[in-house]
């Protein structure tokens, strides 16, 4: 039997900018690109949503990175390359195999179930990308790292967790967000600043120039990040704030505005009917009253 696909309704559109607005180098404030460096419908375990990212450069002609471009690294947290999966699917499929030893079969289950809409073979793919993922914490490409020291002047580190459905441990992921490259990904049984810090420790040990760091304000986070690198300036993920309050203030306005419609009715049928019945008693006509049915049904 053919399979009939069916469209995703998407949930909350998301545009996220770079955390970092001035250059790290010359400091003249960064001007945003026109175009988008990447934009895609995301299927994370809430529902689908368009997430867009879009880059800054700086446009000073005396700087030597000029036309670099700076991107956000909330964005990238949301989902990984060539993939509409969210990252959070990804990491709970991670959690639901290893951790709990579900079948392919349940997980698929358990998926749907939360509407998401995916296939068995695409299960695999995304349990593949997950171990690609953890596999980074593994090999650290140092000369990798070194040509984009060269290129680029320095490292932009951001940290940032997850917290799967159920799941005892919290998956924090540490990047590089000038090329978005993964370089340390773990498990926290147990999150504060210690041991943040000791997952942030062999990006520390490489010994390689950092021009920010960019995180949430999450008082651990923050407390790690001054611990290992005191000196490097810090940015915050306020895209990452507003991206997740979207949903909250749209069912919140939603709610608001069933319920003050409720009233306005309520106060035009109570204000009609007074109109109505002095106009009944004035007039002693009936047909007016019958009128009255009319608009309560509206
Ligand atoms: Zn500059």
């Amino acid at each position: 039997m053919a399979k009939t696909a069916r469209r995703l309704t998407v949930q909350a559109r998301h545009i996220y900018n770079p955390e970092i607005e001035v250059c790290p180098h010359c400091k003249s404030s960064l001007q945003a690109r026109s175009y988008f460096q990447w934009r895609k419908t995301v299927q994370q375990l809430d529902g689908p949503v368009y997430v867009a990212s879009r880059a800054k450069e700086c446009v000073n002609p005396q700087c030597a990175q000029r036309g670099q471009p700076y991107t956000s690294a909330a964005a990238q947290m949301i989902t990984v390359p060539e993939c509409t999966y969210g990252l959070d699917v990804i990491a709970q499929i991670g959690w639901w195999r290893d951790r709990e030893h579900l079948s392919r079969e349940q997980i698929h289950a358990q998926l749907l179930a939360r509407g998401v809409q995916i296939c068995e073979r695409q299960v695999d793919h995304l349990y593949a990308r997950y171990q690609v993922l953890l596999g980074c914490a593994e090999r650290l490409e140092t000369h990798q790292l070194q040509d984009i020291v060269a290129e680029r002047g320095g490292l932009i580190i951001s940290l940032d967790g997850l917290e799967p459905e159920g799941a005892a441990e919290q998956l924090w992921v540490v990047r590089e967000v000038q090329t978005g490259r993964t370089l340390v990904v773990g498990w926290l049984p147990r999150v504060n600043h210690k041991t943040l810090a000791a997952l942030l420790q062999p990006v520390v040990d490489l010994g390689l120039p950092l021009l920010a760091t960019v995180s949430d304000k999450q008082g651990a986070v923050r407390k790690a990040l001054r611990l290992v690198w005191p000196e490097i300036p810090h940015q915050w993920c306020q895209s990452h704030y507003l991206g997740h309050a979207t949903r909250p203030v749209y069912d919140h306005d939603s709610t608001h505005k069933t319920v003050l419609r409720k009233a306005i009715r309520g106060a035009i049928r109570e204000s009609m009917g007074e109109v109505l019945t002095a106009a009944t008693a004035a007039a002693f006509s009936p047909s007016v009253s019958d009128r009255t049915g009319g608009h309560d049904g509206s």
